[in-house]
């Protein structure tokens, strides 16, 4: 199953859109959600820069799914039929601000400040270029290079959580290797 092919000014136009939808999910969550607990920090302090241990803010939705965005339809008008389906994501971060679908785990949370950390690096309307275009190009969620370099992470957090690494220099490095 092929990915539709978008011309640059379209990728350009939806990246605009991918980014204002992450902008307005943040101010929407935003006020509701809270800072790490003691708890929730701990495991994950050895690994992430204070800054984002610090600003993150969590939100665990309960009754309430986090919506896709409106231009969902016009994109599946265009022959998308796999896009990444928010509602059934576990957790989501809209910059600063992880929206989460079930318990935040110690694992869970290492995968969505990966996302804090990539933001912090990148700014939104530059991951969410990123993104798009990883989607685009790998035609799945799962061959994005952010989502990738995120699990990967994340999986060396879950197989050896005393085996510390900075997450700041990990993304910083990746990023600088080219996507
Ligand atoms: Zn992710």
């Amino acid at each position: 199953m092929a990915t539709p092919k978008l011309t640059p000014d379209q990728i350009a136009q939806v990246s605009k859109l991918v980014a204002g939808y992450i902008s307005a999910q943040r101010e929407k969550y935003a006020p509701r959600a809270v800072p790490l607990s003691a708890q929730q920090r701990a495991p994950l302090e050895p690994f992430f820069a204070r800054e984002v241990i610090d600003s993150v803010r969590v939100l665990v939705l309960e009754g309430e799914r986090v919506p896709n965005p409106d231009f969902y339809p016009m994109l599946r008008g265009l022959g998308f039929n796999n896009l990444p389906d928010q509602s059934a994501m576990g957790a989501i971060t809209f910059c600063d601000v992880v929206v989460s679908h079930e318990r935040l785990t110690a694992g869970l949370l290492f995968h969505e400040l990966v996302h804090v950390e990539q933001y912090r690096q990148l700014g939104i309307p530059r991951f969410s270029d990123l993104y798009l275009r990883g989607f685009l190009n790998g035609g799945s969620y799962e061959a994005i290079p952010l989502e990738v370099n995120a699990y990967s992470l994340e999986d060396r957090f879950r197989r050896d959580p005393r085996r510390t690494f900075s997450v700041q220099a990990e993304v910083g490095q990746w990023l600088a290797v080219g996507l």
